[in-house]
């Protein structure tokens, strides 16, 4: 009897683990799909200064603002892509933004 309460306890627990999974796959591939949310859907800014002002009017899945963490450089053929991390204020998941910033680099 103990040992059907552990194995059932033990499902319902991957059960939950793998529907968190789940769902967490799903939110990232919304996130990507989103603008920005790839290199292939950059977001073509003309200053440095359009990230800023895109971050600010940007809200995560959950509605929550961001804020910045971080950002890098990354060539990409013949575009200069900035890969901006940031982090939102509500449920504190960290997301990437890709901004294509070829033009403010020439
Ligand atoms: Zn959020």
């Amino acid at each position: 009897m103990t040992g059907l309460f552990i194995a059932l306890a033990l499902l319902a627990a991957l059960g939950v683990t793998g529907w968190r999974r789940v769902r967490r796959a799903r939110l990232r591939r919304a996130l990507a799909a989103l603008p920005g949310g790839s290199a292939a859907t950059a977001i073509e800014v003309e200053a440095f200064a359009g990230i800023d002002e895109h971050l600010r009017a940007r809200q995560c899945a959950c509605g929550g603002r961001l804020d910045l963490r971080g950002e890098r450089s990354e060539p990409h053929g013949q575009r200069v892509l900035r890969v901006v991390r940031a982090e939102c204020r509500n449920c504190e998941r960290i997301q990437q933004v890709w901004f294509d910033a070829s033009r403010a680099y020439h």
